[in-house]
Order: C-alpha cells, then sequence, then structure tokens
C-alpha cells in the first residue's frame, strides 16, 4: 500500500484530547483487515533478515503492532508502560511532555545485554516518548536496531531526535 492509501484508513478528529490538537486515530487501520496485514508487513520487511531479538512496544497501541510485529519476525515481545502498572521490579525513565513529564517502566530483566531490539509505537510527534524508551532500553544494556511507527509528524521534530541519537526510524505515513 502507498502512504496515501495508509493515510486513507487513518481518521482525524480535530480538537481531540484538548483544542487546536488534530488526533491521528489509527483504530480505523487497525479495523481495516487489508491495511493492518499490510501495515505489519511493511513495518517488518526491513527487518526481517536482521535477527532481532525482541521488539519492544510502547504503551497502549504499540502493544497491538508491536505484538505483530514480534510474531512476524519471531521476536520476544517487551511491555514499556506508564508508571505502576508493571508487577515486577522495573526500571524507570522519565520522558518529556509538551507540558512537564511522564515517566515509563519496563521490567528489569525484559531485555539482556547486547539484545538487538526493535522499538515500536503507532505515532512519533514530539519523540518524547520514543527516546524515553530507546533511554531505558540502552541503560539495561539493548541495542536498539530501529524504532518503527505507522505515522510520523515530522513537524513536530521527533524523528530528527531519534536520528540524532543514531536509532534510524521507519514510518509508513507521514503527515505534515
Ligand atoms: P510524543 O512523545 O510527543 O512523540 O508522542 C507520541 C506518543 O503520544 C505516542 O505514544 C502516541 O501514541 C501518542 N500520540 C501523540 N499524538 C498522537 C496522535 O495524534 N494520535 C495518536 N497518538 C498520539
Amino acid at each position: 500500500m502507498t502512504p496515501n492509501e495508509f493515510a486513507a484508513t487513518i481518521r482525524s478528529i480535530p480538537d481531540y484530547p484538548k483544542p487546536g490538537i488534530l488526533f491521528r486515530d489509527i483504530t480505523t487501520l487497525l479495523g481495516d483487515p487489508r491495511a493492518f496485514r499490510r501495515a505489519v508487513d511493511e513495518l517488518v520487511q526491513p527487518f526481517a533478515g536482521a535477527k532481532i531479538a525482541k521488539v519492544a512496544g510502547i504503551e497502549a497501541r504499540g502493544f497491538i503492532l508491536g505484538g505483530a510485529v514480534a510474531h512476524q519476525l519471531s521476536a520476544g515481545f517487551v511491555p514499556i508502560r506508564k508508571k505502576g502498572k508493571l508487577p515486577h521490579q522495573t526500571v524507570r525513565m522519565a520522558y518529556a511532555l509538551e507540558y512537564g513529564q511522564d515517566e515509563i517502566e519496563m521490567h528489569v530483566d525484559a531485555v539482556t545485554r547486547g539484545e538487538q531490539v526493535l522499538l515500536v509505537d503507532d505515532l512519533v510527534a514530539t519523540g518524547g516518548t520514543a527516546v524515553g524508551a530507546v533511554q531505558l532500553l540502552r541503560e539495561c544494556g539493548a541495542q536498539v536496531v530501529a524504532a518503527c511507527f505507522v505515522v510520523d509528524l515530522p513537524d513536530l521534530g521527533g524523528v530528527a531526535k531519534l536520528e540524532a541519537l543514531g536509532v534510524p526510524v521507519r514510518s509508513l505515513v507521514s503527515f505534515p
């Protein structure tokens, strides 16, 4: 599918979650059998022979995509969650929000030193969340091979931030 065809399956909701924000809702892509399969296939395609050990998905839509990507790559899956949701011992990383900061967590034994990990989320905007996830994974010794998103919003700078950290970015649709 072309980027325009993927874009046509994504719903845009003005003023959500607050006035002035145009929210890109990928639940419509997930609900479209062909678009969901093609999105997963295309996210995975460059990494088919890359010996990815784990796919790390960011709560919550990154779990849906990341689980499917991990299955395709015969990799394990690692959930990266908002603080307080994981039951075992965790490592925690603060990340920047538009105003202020929050924290994400991962189980301390979710990755081992030197493991090749692919990061997956639905969308990258300012990059705060994904950069926090990369830092968390690296702190635990993982090698972050790339970060994959269905959507990127290039004007908000997240892709550039990830690339500056040495993380290649793959996305299927850009909304300028
Ligand atoms: P960032 O940290 O500013 O890059 O925001 C990315 C995170 O916020 C991801 O986990 C996204 O799921 C979520 N997010 C931000 N904007 C949108 C949007 O327009 N649609 C869907 N998710 C969004």
